[in-house]
């Protein structure tokens, strides 16, 4: 039936990580304890127009949770409906993390849709970290495009990844 084998309670972590902070990262590891498995669903959707590719993100996750020494977690891309991912993982609920106000409305009003979609999976919300609260991948993006430093919002590996990537944008050194 479902795409997982595994047993216990299985969560899901969705989201676009373009590319993966600090913040998520804090959502993933805090996350990784409240299940038995953490599923994070990359979504391969490339109507944000994603500065990295499906692949890259997911990799790029994949690395970070490996980094981060969490072995009940696996990466996983999708496109599609997150109910019916979240239902073929056989997940009993959906993680969000959760940024001061600005993100209330959107998912307030998205695990409100997904409950009418399937009411036996629950959207759970962690609050972000006080002091990673700020961080979102958007503007990481915006910094690193204006030349700004990006180290205290990303892995130092992501950093070299979004300076890479935004040399290869020509855009570097721009005003
Ligand atoms: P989406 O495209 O679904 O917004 P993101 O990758 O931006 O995907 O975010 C995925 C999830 O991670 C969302 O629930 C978002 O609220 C959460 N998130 C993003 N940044 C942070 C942060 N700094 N602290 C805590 N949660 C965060």
């Amino acid at each position: 039936m479902g795409g997982n084998s595994a047993t216990g309670r299985i969560g899901v972590y969705p989201g676009t990580f373009d590319p993966i902070t600090l913040g998520h990262a804090d959502i993933i590891r805090r996350g990784s304890k409240l299940v038995d498995q953490l599923i994070i669903g990359v979504t391969t959707n490339m109507s944000k127009n994603p500065m990295f590719t499906a692949d890259e993100r997911i990799a790029m996750v994949r690395r970070e949770v490996a980094a981060l020494g969490i072995h009940n977690v696996e990466v996983v891309g999708f496109n599609a409906l997150l109910m019916k991912f979240a239902e073929k993982q056989n997940a009993s609920v959906i993680l969000r993390g959760l940024r001061a106000v600005a993100d209330f409305e959107y998912e307030y009003q998205m695990a409100g849709m997904n409950q009418q979609l399937n009411s036996s999976i629950e959207t759970a919300f962690l609050m972000a970290d006080v002091c990673l609260q700020p961080i979102a991948s958007k503007l990481v993006k915006e910094i690193a495009l204006f030349g700004g430093d990006i180290s205290r919002f990303v892995s130092p590996v992501v950093r070299q990844d979004v300076i890479q990537r935004v040399t290869e944008m020509g855009r570097l050194g721009d005003d």
